[in-house]
């Protein structure tokens, strides 16, 4: 079990648009292990890989703890692609391991559809509502350099710049490691 530390808000490879796997390789296995330990050691439910301070374009979901999930399997989307999101939108509050203890109201599609390949390198595509549609956008987000701060109107955005400058300071108090930033 290996957790690392998870970049932080202003970190600039959260900035960074991730790169294409070309091959799940046992180093890439061995990231992907560590993307779950550090996620359930936060008590996150979704992970992308620059949170980890890696560069492949990889997520990680594990949604066993919420409600409704209990059956749900953890997945690894590999190269994710949204190849289509609903017109039909609604507003939930999302938190983010990179910005902790900050949560806003973000507007996301209720439907999606996703492909990515899986570990195997097989090409999976699957279509994903509520939650899971959610976590799967977020994640993906993190993967084109986007956080909630991008996602949420101007006038919200400016009411959260204290608490992002906090976070960006590490002036909050953190119950996993985090980067020194
Ligand atoms: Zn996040």
């Amino acid at each position: 079990m290996a957790i690392v530390p998870i970049s932080i808000y202003g970190d600039k490879i959260l900035r960074q648009k991730a790169l294409p796997v070309k091959e799940v390789s046992d180093d890439l296995i061995r990231k992907i292990k560590n993307m779950f330990d550090t996620m359930r050691n936060a008590n996150g439910i979704g992970f992308a890989a620059n949170q980890a301070g890696y560069r492949e374009s990889i997520f990680v979901l594990d949604l066993e703890g919420a409600d409704g999930y209990e059956k749900f399997k953890p997945i690894v989307m590999i190269n994710p692609k949204i190849i289509l999101q609903s017109d039909e939108k609604s507003f939930k509050e999302e938190g983010c391991l990179s910005l902790p203890n900050l949560h806003a109201n973000v507007l996301r599609s209720d439907i999606i559809k996703v492909s990515y390949m899986d570990t195997d390198e097989k090409e999976v595509e699957i279509e994903a509502g509520d939650l899971l549609a959610r976590v799967i956008l977020h994640e993906y987000d993190h993967l084109i350099g986007k956080m909630i701060p991008d996602r949420v109107a101007e006038d919200v955005k400016t009411k959260l710049s204290a608490e992002l400058a906090n976070i960006m300071n590490r002036e909050v108090e953190i119950e996993y490691p985090i980067t020194e930033g």
